[in-house]
C-alpha cells in the first residue's frame, strides 16, 4: 500500500522538481547576465576607451530604440520642460572637429541666426564649420519647421554609426512657430543662441544644465561659454 501511494505521487514529484530547477537555473541565468550587462555599462561609463565608448554608443542605439515606441507619449508629458528635441548618442563626434553646413531656411531672421551662431562656434577654433552651396555634399543641414504640438524651439536628428559612434549626418531644424512668434518673446539674439545650441548638438554636445552653458537645456539665455568651448575640445582631444 505505501509502495502504490509513493508509486502514485512519483511522477507530479518528478514534474515539480524538474519545474523547480527549470525555474531556480533561469533566474541564476538572468542574474549572471543582469550583473554582466550592469558590469558592462559601468565600464563604458567610466572608461575612455573606444571599445568602451563604441559599446556606450550602442547601448544608447539600443535604449532609443526600445524608447521610440513611448517617445511620443513621453514628448507630450515633457513638452512643457523642453527647449529641443534630441536624442543624446554619447560620446558620438564627427571623425575630426569639422563639418560642412548647408543653410536651407529662406526665412531672413533665421539665416542670420544660423550665420552668426556658425561664425561664433567657428571663433572658438575648437570646431570648425563650413558653410557649403550644394545640400548633397553637407554633413550638417540647416532648416526651419513650424511645430506647434512640442513646446521645442528646435531639433537636433543626428545620425551615428553604432559601430564607430562616429556622426553621419545631422538635420539641425529650428521652429518658427515659437521663435518667429511676437508672443514668445523670442529676441534675434535668443534665436542665435537657440542656433547655437543646436549645433552644439551638431557637433556632439549634449545638455549641461550644472553651469552657465549654451547647452542648458531650456531658457537659450547663453551663448557659447567657456565650459561649452573646454566640452567640445574634450570630446575632439584623441
Ligand atoms: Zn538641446
Amino acid at each position: 500500500m505505501k509502495n502504490l501511494f509513493k508509486m502514485v505521487f512519483f511522477l507530479p514529484r518528478l514534474i515539480f522538481r524538474i519545474i523547480w530547477h527549470l525555474f531556480w537555473g533561469l533566474v541564476k541565468t538572468a542574474l549572471v547576465i543582469a550583473i554582466i550587462l550592469f558590469a558592462l555599462a559601468y565600464y563604458a561609463n567610466h572608461s575612455g576607451s573606444d571599445i568602451a565608448q563604441s559599446f556606450s554608443g550602442m547601448m544608447d542605439n539600443v535604449a532609443a530604440f526600445f524608447a521610440d515606441s513611448k517617445s511620443d507619449d513621453l514628448q507630450n508629458k515633457l513638452a512643457n520642460l523642453t527647449t529641443d528635441d534630441f536624442t543624446y548618442y554619447s560620446g558620438a563626434r564627427w571623425t575630426q572637429n569639422s563639418a560642412t553646413v548647408y543653410i536651407e531656411t529662406d526665412v531672413p531672421a533665421l539665416v542670420s541666426a544660423y550665420e552668426a551662431a556658425l561664425a561664433n562656434w567657428n571663433a572658438t577654433g575648437a570646431f570648425t564649420f563650413t558653410i557649403v552651396t550644394d545640400p548633397e555634399t553637407a554633413d550638417i543641414i540647416a532648416t526651419d519647421y513650424s511645430d506647434s504640438s512640442s513646446q521645442a524651439a528646435g531639433v537636433a536628428e543626428t545620425e551615428v554609426n553604432a559601430v564607430t559612434n562616429h556622426i553621419n549626418h545631422v538635420d539641425v531644424k529650428l521652429n518658427t512657430y515659437y521663435l518667429l512668434n511676437d508672443s514668445y518673446g523670442y529676441t534675434m539674439e535668443r534665436i542665435t543662441h537657440t542656433a547655437e545650441h543646436e549645433l552644439g548638438h551638431a557637433i556632439g554636445l549634449d545638455h549641461d544644465d550644472h553651469q552657465t552653458s549654451v547647452m542648458q537645456s531650456s531658457g537659450s539665455y547663453y551663448g557659447i561659454q567657456e565650459a561649452d568651448i573646454l566640452a567640445v575640445q574634450q570630446l575632439y582631444a584623441d
